[in-house]
This record gives structure tokens, C-alpha cells and sequence, in this order.
């Protein structure tokens, strides 16, 4: 019998939230889209997440079978490093709002560790299994920039609650190694489920009409995509363009606003001021998630220069909508882009490496073509209906080994 109901816990991230400004990004999205698909597949998903500033209606129903429910746990407008101090109240709120609906789960899944910490004590409660996506972990982020601090209690917990999980739902190979190497985890426990993409909303346009749309000329167009914080790298992505013989022909756009007031805008301002490329960069803001298709099929390449990415939605969204990608060669990004058939994977912080696939891109319409073509081809195999079909196969699976394990006794 397949899964019928699950609770998902996602504590900070709001999947009504509109992902490309503050923290809100690739949770945010993965998080509704994937809970949309499941819904699609006449399973019930309960969304828990704590009660925000912007909040219109505590229980918000977002799509068949799917609800979003905000729970009361402390202020509103709580730091993201307050939260875990909050997390016992918010998980007394799940139980009452449990309690007072007569709500039963066959399943608990919860994103990010502070999410973690909750599903292990509802799923353990409720005698269920308790399902994992970590999304990012701390100790990957600390060794891949200098200068990341995370605070301490995260992987603590992080690694409590791999010890405890019943699944845990890893995005790449890497992501899974990581965690054997550097928390312990059980590799046999850990599933690779990736995320999924929007295919109807991320499409192959005709890139001549959006670009007049846009109101964009002939330039050639690298864009970037994603929230603006240090981790994302668009200090390489200035210096891609700074080494590219053909700089002065090409517009650098930065869609999505800064994490921390304007901090990292003004640096990458800056760094462009001192390579002569100010007015070659424009930052754009945040953009409407279902607008994104127009800028993806605007740009002539994608850049990614993240020091670190668990997958790269971005990558994925503009792979779908048939725009090459050059990124770094880590993490999720190294599983979904194929180095030379969808676009290319450059070593970490190498502007050279960059700047010359770039250029070849830009110079050659026919390899534009050709890369964007396979890079939609490999995006369709990345829908949410696949990606929700993979993790309904995770819970059935779990849900009757539960029984099994069960009628042992
Ligand atoms: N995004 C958006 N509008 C913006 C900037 C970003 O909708 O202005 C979305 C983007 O489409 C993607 C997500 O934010 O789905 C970013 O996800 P990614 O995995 O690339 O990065 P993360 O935010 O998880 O670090």
C-alpha cells in the first residue's frame, strides 16, 4: 500500500515565501514543488512551518492535497540564529495542532537540521519513519570558504540526527561521501534523490522576443541567478569577465537581491569599479520565480560560480530552458551538468578556466545550440513528477519495512 499522508517540517522556509531575496532560495522552491508532485500523486502533505512577519493566513491550502500550516514559535521575525532555542515550542504547537485535528503520518520528512531536530522527535512519537533532506550541512559550507561560521550546536545536531533518521536524502554522490567522511552517517541509509525542475514554466523561448522584452540590445548576456551572499562567488564571475578578450561586447546581470542589506552588492561593485567593468554589470534584483524563464533564455550562458552548491537549481532551471551553464566543479553542480555535452564544469576559482569556455561559447552559435539542446534534453528527465515518483518509492519502501519490523514483535 503506498504512503498516504506525510508531514513535512520545514521550520524556516516558508515554501510560500518568494525564493531570490533574504534567506529564501532552492529550499524554499524544492520544498513546495516537491510537495506539489507528491499532492499531484493523491498523497496528503502537511507543510509545518513557523508562523513569519508576512503571514495572511495561518493554514493556507497551496494545491491539491497540499497545505502549508504556520505555527506560533517565538517572534515573528526571529533571527535564522534564534531559531534554535525555538525549536521545543515549535515542536509543543506541531503536537497540539496534532492533537486538536486528530492528525495521524505515515511518514515525517524534514528539511535543514533545525527541521531535523523536529521530525526525529514527531516521527519517534508517532512510531514512523523520519525521512531527511539536509539541504546544506555545516561542515561541507565551513571547509569550502573561508570565513564561513556556522554556530556550534548545528553539527551536533546535523550528526544526531543522521545517527536517528531512518532515510537520509542526499543530492549528489559528493553529498553522500560527505557524509560518511566528515559526520559518520550510515552510507546505507542515505538515498540519492535529486531535485526536480518545472518544466513547463522552465521552456526554450524564442530568445529574440524576450530579449525585446526585456528591453535588451545585441550584447552578449552572462547571467547570474541566486541569492547574493559571499558562498555564491560573483567575485569570479567579475573576473571571468575581466579576463575575456571579448569583455567589452558582453553584459554581466545579477538577478536576486542581497542577503545582508547590500554588503556583498557594493563588494562586487567595487571589485568591477577596479577592473574598469562597472558599466557592464547591472543588478537586476529579485525576480518573480515564474519570470525567471524570460532571463534564462535572454542570457547566452549561465554562470554558476558557487564555492559550493548541494545541487544548483539555478543550473537546472537553465538547463531546462536550453541555455548552456559554466560552473564550478563541486558539489550537486558536478552531477548535474555534463562536463562538454550540456556545459562545462571549470575547476574552483579559476577566472582563466572561465573566461575561456565562456568565449568559446559566445563565439559559436552552433555549440551554443548544441550544448542548450542537450541541456534541455537532460533537464527533461529532472521533472518534480519523476523526482516525487523517486521519494514516494523511499517512503513505500520505508513504511513497510516499518510494518515489517513491527509484526517481529
Ligand atoms: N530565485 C528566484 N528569483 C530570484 C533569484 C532566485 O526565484 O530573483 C530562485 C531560483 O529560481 C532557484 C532558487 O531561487 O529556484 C535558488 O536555488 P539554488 O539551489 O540555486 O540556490 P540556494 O538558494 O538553494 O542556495
Amino acid at each position: 500500500m503506498s504512503v498516504g499522508r506525510a508531514a513535512f517540517i520545514t521550520l524556516h522556509a516558508c515554501p510560500l515565501a518568494a525564493p531570490g531575496q533574504g534567506k529564501s532560495g532552492g529550499m524554499n522552491v524544492y520544498v513546495r514543488q516537491l510537495a506539489a508532485a507528491l499532492g499531484d500523486m493523491e498523497m496528503k502533505i502537511d507543510i509545518f512551518t513557523r508562523e513569519h512577519a508576512d503571514v495572511a493566513n495561518r493554514i493556507e491550502t497551496i494545491g491539491p492535497n497540499v497545505r502549508v500550516i504556520h505555527l506560533k514559535a517565538g517572534e515573528p521575525d526571529a533571527h535564522l540564529e534564534d531559531l534554535y532555542a525555538l525549536l521545543p515550542e515549535f515542536l509543543a504547537q506541531l503536537n497540539v495542532f496534532r492533537e486538536e485535528e486528530g492528525l495521524e503520518y505515515d511518514v515525517v520528512h524534514s528539511h535543514y537540521w533545525l527541521s531535523g531536530w523536529v521530525g526525529s522527535r514527531l516521527a519517534e512519537a508517532m512510531a514512523v519513519p523520519h525521512v531527511v533532506t539536509f539541504h546544506t550541512l555545516s561542515l561541507i559550507k565551513m571547509q569550502s570558504r573561508a570565513g564561513e561560521v556556522e554556530q556550534s550546536e548545528r553539527p551536533v545536531v546535523e550528526a544526531e540526527v543522521m545517527a536517528s533518521a531512518d532515510r537520509i536524502i542526499a543530492f549528489s554522490p559528493h553529498e553522500k561521501d560527505a557524509m560518511s567522511r566528515l559526520y559518520n552517517a550510515d552510507a546505507g541509509k542515505v538515498s540519492l534523490v535529486p531535485c526536480g525542475v518545472d518544466l513547463s514554466v522552465f521552456r526554450p523561448l524564442d530568445q529574440k522576443a524576450v530579449r525585446d522584452r526585456l528591453g535588451l540590445n545585441g550584447e552578449k548576456i552572462l547571467l547570474y541567478v541566486g541569492r547574493v551572499e559571499p558562498l555564491k562567488g560573483l567575485d569570479l564571475l567579475v573576473e571571468t569577465a575581466d579576463q575575456m578578450d571579448s569583455e567589452g561586447g558582453v553584459r554581466l546581470m545579477v538577478v536576486g537581491a542581497d542577503v545582508n542589506g547590500d554588503r556583498e552588492i557594493d563588494r562586487v561593485k567595487q571589485l568591477a569599479k577596479e577592473r574598469d567593468l562597472e558599466d557592464q554589470i547591472e543588478f537586476v534584483g529579485q525576480v518573480d520565480h515564474n519570470e525567471l524563464p524570460l532571463y534564462y533564455n535572454a542570457a547566452d550562458v549561465c554562470v554558476v560560480p558557487s564555492y559550493y552548491e548541494s545541487f544548483g537549481l539555478v543550473a537546472l532551471e537553465s538547463m531546462a530552458c536550453g541555455t548552456p551553464v559554466v560552473a564550478t566543479r563541486v558539489g550537486g553542480l558536478s552531477t548535474i551538468i555534463q562536463h562538454g555535452r550540456t556545459g562545462y564544469l571549470k575547476p574552483w576559482r579559476c577566472p582563466d578556466a572561465f573566461a575561456n569556455s565562456v568565449e568559446m561559447i559566445i563565439a559559436n552559435d552552433g555549440l551554443q545550440q548544441s550544448l542548450g539542446a542537450a541541456a534541455r534534453k537532460r533537464a527533461e528527465g529532472m521533472g518534480w513528477d519523476n523526482v516525487a515518483a523517486m521519494m514516494l518509492e523511499e517512503y513505500d519502501m520505508l513504511t513497510g519495512q516499518h510494518a515489517s519490523d513491527d509484526n517481529k514483535y
